[in-house]
């Protein structure tokens, strides 16, 4: 209704002039105009001029579930009225969030009992900074302050997730990486270990870490966040090799592992969670996103046995907290959409079906020659663009990218452009058939680039 009393070119008006956007160049976008989406159902969204688009990215990597799901929409509408708002600070507590913290504790690996509650991944990744430092400083070992994070990596907004993370053009602006946050390499086998095994590469990946421990001094650092995917950076699949080394190396020398789970929790990778999938036992897990399937914000840290015995034993009063943490509304809606979950058993669903198939069709396209090379894991996919056959004219891969995802967005698909990656992470709701028309359409976007 409210998408039809107004013409394109008016919301396209209002917009440019109002709204400032994530990540977006105003003064191009004021030229161009937003899409404007107005409505959605299951893997499908349609935008004001009444085209239907194929979601490939879940919106932003979170609609896991899917869109028009009647259990998530019931669950808010009930806590609206019984319970809209209550704060759990000042020794109180609400069912939803209860019952959620309980739950989470299910879901999740053996070690995790406690979760904080956050409303996004950013703040997740902050309060991980601040609980990190605050382990140490009971631990008796304050100088323990350094946080290694990875060129590449994605964890957030905010200043201390834009430090963490590893994008170089968010640390341009604004003077970041804050102090004591530094980064390695990342795991990125077609960029930097061509001519080695993928097995081999990612031993050596990893050794960038003990070597960055050995550079700070090993009593400096405090702990190692990384994704078990990349999501952002590309969906870079690291080899099979580089997970269980990373958990070697943090045992070794003592130091704390954080999981960042904001896309990969919730059965993205084809587990519950990506630590799983890659074979570690983090310290504490991040996560946001997937939790709700999106529907409204919500994030938080899942604090392992480890951290959560010295705060609850030695800790005292943790100085932080959000107004929103434990949102009862949030709460409600997250406990439905994990229950959704399970009910429809996408987990497995992931991990035996669709993932695998997703693998498949995806291998399809190593032929194409713009592809060099697939990746994927659970329903997480690449593609890794490259300059294709001589004789074409495109400057670089960058270049292929953008006219790529110009194909796509005019051909009913969305599907991001990173760098030199053409990425999907579609819901996980998603059907064969449903695989089958979007590699046709993938297929349709790479051959019209060429
Ligand atoms: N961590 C990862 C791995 C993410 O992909 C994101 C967002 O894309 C975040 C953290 C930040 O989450 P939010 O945008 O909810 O603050």
């Amino acid at each position: 209704q409210r998408a039809a009393s107004r013409s394109t070119k008016e919301w396209q008006d209002a917009d440019s002039k109002h709204f400032f956007h994530p990540f977006t160049d105003h003064g191009g976008l004021a030229k161009k105009g937003a899409r404007i989406i107005t409505r959605a159902e299951n893997i499908y969204i349609w935008d004001s001029e009444g085209h239907k688009i194929l979601d490939g990215m879940s919106g932003l990597w979170c609609v896991n579930t899917g869109y028009g799901q009647q259990a998530l929409v019931d669950a808010a509408a009930k806590q609206m009225k019984e319970l809209p708002f209550y704060n759990a600070f000042f020794q109180t507590s609400t069912p939803p969030a209860i019952e959620l913290a309980e739950l989470l504790a299910e879901v999740t690996p053996p070690q995790f009992k406690h979760v904080f509650f956050t409303s996004s991944g950013s703040e997740g990744n902050d309060t991980v900074v601040r609980m990190v430092r605050r382990y140490w400083d009971i631990k008796g070992q304050p100088e323990r302050k350094t946080i290694i994070g990875r060129i590449n990596g994605y964890h957030g907004s905010t200043m201390a997730g834009a430090s963490l993370g590893g994008m170089s053009g968010m640390h341009a602006q604004g003077g970041l990486p804050i102090p004591d946050i530094v980064h390695i390499q990342q795991p990125h086998w077609f960029e930097l270990g061509q001519g080695m095994s993928r097995e081999a590469f990612g031993l050596k990946a990893a050794g960038w870490l003990e070597e960055k421990i050995l550079e700070v001094g090993p009593e400096r650092v405090a702990a190692f966040i990384g994704e078990p995917v990349q999501g952002a950076g590309g969906v870079i699949v690291p080899p099979s090799t580089y997970w269980p080394e990373i958990q070697r190396i943090c045992d070794k020398y003592g130091i704390l592992l954080v999981s960042d789970e904001v896309i990969c929790g919730f059965g993205r990778t084809g587990n519950w969670f990506g630590c799983e999938t890659m074979g570690t036992r983090p310290d504490l897990m991040t996560f946001a996103k997937g939790v709700t399937s999106g529907y409204v914000p919500l994030g938080g840290v899942m604090v392992g046995e480890r951290v959560a015995q010295a705060l609850i034993d030695d800790g005292g009063e943790f100085n932080h907290g959000f107004t929103y943490s434990g949102h009862p509304v949030a709460c409600a809606v997250a406990l439905a959409n994990i229950k959704l979950i399970q009910q429809l058993n996408l987990v497995s669903h992931v991990k035996n079906n669709i993932g695998p198939y997703l693998a498949e069709r995806f291998a399809e396209l190593n032929d194409h020659p713009l592809v060099g090379e697939t990746q994927t894991c659970g329903m997480m996919g690449a593609v890794q663009l490259v300059k294709a056959k001589p004789g074409t004219t495109f400057a670089s891969e960058l270049e292929v990218g953008m006219v790529c995802r110009a194909h796509c967005f005019g051909n009913g698909l969305i599907m991001r452009a990173v760098g030199d990656r053409m990425i999907v992470a579609p819901p996980l709701v998603m059907t064969r058939p449903q695989i089958d028309e979007m590699m046709v359409l993938i297929r349709r976007c790479l051959d019209l680039t060429l």
